[in-house]
C-alpha cells in the first residue's frame, strides 16, 4: 500500500472515530425525559409474601432509581386488590399497567401460556433460561402474550420446587387412587389422570385443609415457603419434585401502555426485569438451602421420599399425553411444545456430562477434605 493512502486510511478512520464519539455522545445525553411516569402494578401475592412479593417491590425501586424518579410504579398487593388471579384480565384492560404473577396461571385463559412457567419432567431452571434467551424461548412468549395485547416478561425461577406434603406415604400407584390433593396447573391434569381428586385452594385455606382432611396432600414451592405456612407440622412424609423443576415467575405488562413510554424507559423494563430474575432465583437456592437444614434438624418426624419407580414412570408418561393433547389442538401450541422440546432434547446430553458428572464426582467424600 502506497504511503499516501496509508495516510489516507488513517484519516478515514480517525475521522470515524471523532463521528463515533460524537453520535455515542448525543445517545448518552439524549433528549431529557420530561414526563414522569406513573405506573401500577398488580401482584398475585399477598402484602410482604416474602421472595415473591418483596421481589415486585425491589423491580419498582429500580425503575424508580434508574429513572431518576422519572418512572414511579406503585405495587398493590393482592391483599389491596383482592383479584390475585385477576391480574391478566386487569393488566389487558389497562387497569393496570403491569403485573407480577406467573404464567400458567392464564392456562385457562390460552393452554398456551403453560409453557412459559414449567413442565413436568421438563427443563432446569438454567436450561430453560437458556431456552427462553437464546433458543427462541422468550420470542414465542411475546407472540403468544401479543394477541391479547400484553408484553411478558421472566422474573425469577423458584427453581425446583418439592412434590408436596402427603399425610400418608405413597407406596405405589393404588395409594394414587382417589386421593385428594392440591396441585394446580399442568402437574394437576397429569395427577387427574392417575386418579387423583384434584382440588385447587387459594394459599390461605391450605394449612386447615390438610389439617382437616379435606385434602390429603399438597404442594406449594419448597422449603423456605413451605415451613412458613406449617405443613412439617401437620404431615409426615415430604416428597422430591417432577411437577415444577423451574418454576419462572412474570411481569406482565400492557402493551399500550409499554409502546408509550420511551425507549430507555421500555430497555429499563428488560433490564430490570432480568436483574430481578436472577435475584430471586438466588434468594430461593440460599433459602430453601437454609430452611431445608432448619427442617432436617427441627422437625425429624418429617420423611423425605422420593415417589416409587412405578409412580414416576405413569407420571411421565401422562406428562407427554397431556401436553401432545394440549398441543394438538392448535398449531401456535405445537410450535411452542417442539421448539421446549428440541431444546431440552439438545440441552440433556450436554446437562448429562457438565452438570451431571460434576455433582457425581463432588459427592465423592475425599473431595473437600
Ligand atoms: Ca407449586
Amino acid at each position: 500500500m502506497k504511503r499516501r493512502e496509508v495516510l489516507s486510511l488513517l484519516g478515514m478512520t480517525a475521522l470515524g472515530a471523532v463521528a463515533c464519539q460524537q453520535q455515542q455522545s448525543e445517545q448518552s445525553t439524549g433528549p431529557a425525559i420530561r414526563t414522569t411516569y406513573r405506573w401500577r402494578m398488580a401482584t398475585s401475592w399477598p402484602s410482604g409474601f416474602p421472595i415473591f412479593e418483596t421481589g415486585a417491590r425491589r423491580f419498582a425501586q429500580y425503575i424508580a432509581t434508574l429513572s431518576h424518579g422519572k418512572f414511579i410504579i406503585e405495587v398493590d398487593s393482592a391483599s389491596k386488590h383482592k383479584a390475585a388471579f385477576g391480574v391478566f384480565d386487569m393488566v389487558r384492560d389497562g387497569q393496570y399497567e403491569m403485573g407480577h404473577s406467573a404464567s400458567y396461571y392464564w392456562k385457562g385463559k390460552d393452554p398456551i401460556f403453560s409453557f412459559f412457567t414449567t413442565l413436568p419432567f421438563g427443563m432446569t431452571a438454567i436450561e430453560q433460561t437458556a431456552w427462553f434467551l437464546y433458543g427462541g424461548g422468550e420470542e414465542l412468549m411475546q407472540q403468544a402474550y401479543s394477541r391479547y395485547g400484553l408484553v411478558s416478561l421472566n422474573a425469577g425461577n423458584t427453581g425446583v420446587q418439592m412434590g408436596g406434603w402427603f399425610r400418608k406415604e405413597i407406596r405405589g400407584l393404588q395409594d394414587l387412587q382417589g386421593l385428594k390433593m392440591r396441585i394446580p396447573g399442568l402437574a394437576g391434569e397429569v395427577m387427574a389422570r392417575l386418579g387423583v381428586q384434584v382440588i385447587n385452594l387459594p394459599a390461605g385455606e391450605l394449612y386447615q385443609a390438610l389439617e382437616r382432611n379435606v385434602i390429603d396432600a399438597l404442594e406449594w414451592v419448597g422449603p423456605h415457603l413451605d415451613l412458613s405456612m406449617g405443613f412439617q407440622q401437620i404431615a409426615s412424609y415430604y416428597y422430591t419434585g417432577w411437577h415444577e423443576p423451574a418454576a419462572e415467575l412474570q411481569i406482565l405488562i400492557n402493551k399500550a401502555a409499554y409502546d408509550r413510554l420511551p425507549k430507555e424507559f421500555q430497555q429499563l423494563l428488560h433490564v430490570a426485569a432480568r436483574a430481578t430474575a436472577l435475584e430471586t432465583w438466588s434468594e430461593f437456592t440460599a433459602k430453601n438451602a437454609e430452611s431445608f437444614a432448619q427442617l432436617q434438624q427441627q422437625f425429624p418426624n418429617v420423611q423425605i421420599r422420593r415417589f416409587p419407580e412405578e409412580v414416576l414412570i405413569a407420571l411421565k408418561k401422562a406428562t407427554v399425553e397431556v401436553l401432545d393433547d394440549i398441543a394438538a389442538t392448535r398449531q401456535d401450541i405445537k410450535t411452542v411444545w417442539d421448539s421446549y422440546r428440541r431444546f431440552y432434547q439438545q440441552m440433556a446430553p450436554w446437562t448429562e456430562i457438565s452438570i451431571e458428572s460434576y455433582l457425581q464426582l463432588r459427592k465423592n467424600p475425599s473431595i473437600y477434605q
